[in-house]
């Protein structure tokens, strides 16, 4: 099929457009940068994922991956248009639907010059309304078609995660295919781009698709704050609660979740925003989602506990070398939207702090926030090396290794995510971790 995605340039666009053109689609993926989009022809990927620079290179090889700020052109000559720009957050918590306004204009424009019917599909994600209330009228105002007789209109939710973001668009297994559908007609078309995925798919309306999107990120955001919550329980009356987790995966109506991890607490581009946005839209039809209040509250303060542990530990951290590996809001990803890191480093700057940090990955979007009020390190040893203390925040397989940590000076480690195996620590190191009783001396 040919394909447009717009909001080609970010996380979503770019995964779904060059996964897309694995399938033997011919995807054109739209930006509104240039300087972006000619890396993208250069074969060189603008965010950092496993595997995607790999594939980026071969579907331009291929032909079939065609990168450019040509909207109109772009949509003109596909069949099945995808909307994936950003929905970030207003500063009162509030979904901004001003990219989604945009291009939806952008795309009805283009659309008025089409002889054959075309199908536009929802990816972003969106409070339950927006497609049918905001998105379709405007694609009838600047098209001057009607959906459903001359063009079809979807609401598709993407439940990849960065970090392993080809693995899931490409195997959606786990999370299954959710099709929001105006009319059978605009949902056949979709479910036709999904037939070689192995996956199961539910066919629905357009609202409960995107009401889907919420209700699963506040459940697995809700978990989060659930397991800090009773870490933060655990530290304080001197129970392991790494144990106690383990009795709690035990427990078949609890299950093996995977997000009963203690730790900084969430962030990146989805659970924060997603749980800020459907509090806010519900807050306007008087009702309080105290769950989903208390989830964010909860998250908020998280990060902060990492900075009360070092102070547990050093007493007073005005003047102190600390030194804060892992940047990204999680490991595999460049991705520091609303990262715990953020906070980390903050609330360390204002205690008077020296802050080093190292991420793999994530340097350069670091700098944007922080620019040079902290030092970057081109390596964990070289971060570490004098620190009085360091303190994880994002657990990138390579801060595991003990070895890193001789550098030190203050020898004092705080464990943000319970990466660290303390055993294998040498003397005389102190370590103290999320969820764990007290501070312990190696
Ligand atoms: P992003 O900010 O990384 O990317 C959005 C891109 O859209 C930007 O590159 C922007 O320049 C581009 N854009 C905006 N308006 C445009 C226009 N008119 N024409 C062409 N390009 C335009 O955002 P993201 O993280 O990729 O998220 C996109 C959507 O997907 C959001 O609604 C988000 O909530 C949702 N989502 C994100 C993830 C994730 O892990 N990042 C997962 C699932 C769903």
């Amino acid at each position: 099929m040919r394909i447009a995605v717009v909001g080609g340039t970010g996380y979503v666009g770019l995964t779904t457009a060059v996964c897309l053109a694995t399938k033997n689609h011919l995807v054109h993926c739209v930006g509104r940068n240039e300087k972006k989009i000619e890396k993208l022809r250069e074969g060189r990927p603008i965010i950092y994922e496993e595997g995607l620079e790999e594939m980026l290179k071969e579907v331009l090889k291929s032909g079939r991956f065609a990168p450019s700020t040509g909207l109109r052109n772009a949509v003109q000559n596909s069949e099945v248009i995808f909307i994936c720009v950003g929905t970030p957050s207003r500063d009162d918590g509030s979904i901004d639907l001003s990219q989604i306004e945009r291009a939806s204009e952008q795309i009805g424009g283009a659309l008025r010059a089409a002889s054959n019917y075309q199908v536009v599909v929802m990816k972003s994600t969106v409070v339950p309304g927006t497609t049918e209330e905001l998105v379709l009228p405007l694609l009838e105002r600047f098209s001057g078609k009607n959906v459903g007789s001359d063009f079809g209109l979807c609401m598709n939710p993407e439940f990849l995660r960065e970090g392993q973001a080809i693995e899931d668009f490409i195997h959606p297994k786990e999370q299954g295919i959710i099709i929001g559908e105006f009319d059978q007609r605009s949902g056949n078309v979709l479910a036709e781009i999904y037939r070689e995925f192995e996956a199961e798919i539910l066919r629905t309306s357009i609202p409960v698709a995107e009401m889907i999107k919420y209700a699963r990120n506040a459940y697995l955001a809700k978990d989060v704050s659930f397991a800090n919550e009773i870490a933060n329980i655990c530290q304080r009356l001197g129970v392991d609660y790494l144990a106690v987790k383990r009795g709690l995966e035990m427990d078949a109506r609890i299950g093996e979740g995977r997000f009963l991890d203690a730790g900084a607490g969430f962030g990146g581009s989805c659970f924060p925003k997603d749980v800020k946005a459907i509090v806010a839209k519900v807050e306007e039809c008087g009702f309080q989602p105290l769950m989903l209040r208390s989830t964010l509250k909860v998250n908020e303060t998280q990060p902060i506990e990492l900075v009360r542990l070092a102070k547990q530990v050093l007493s007073d951290l005005k003047g102190k070398r600390i030194c804060v590996l892992g940047l990204a809001f999680k490991p595999g990803t460049d991705d520091v939207r609303e990262a715990s890191s953020i906070r980390v480093v903050e609330s360390l700057l204002a205690e008077g702090c020296k802050v080093n940090v190292y991420d793999p990955k994530a340097e350069d979007n670091a700098r944007k926030i922080f620019g040079e009020r902290v030092e970057y390190a081109k390596g964990a040893k070289e971060a570490l090396r004098d620190s009085d203390a360091c303190i994880i925040v994002t657990e990138w397989p390579e801060f595991s290794n003990p070895q890193l940590y001789f550098a030190m000076r203050g020898k004092v480690i705080i464990d943000g995510r319970r990466s660290l195996n303390f055993k294998k620590l040498p003397h005389g190191f102190t370590y103290h971790a999320i969820g764990f009783p007290k501070a312990v001396k190696t």
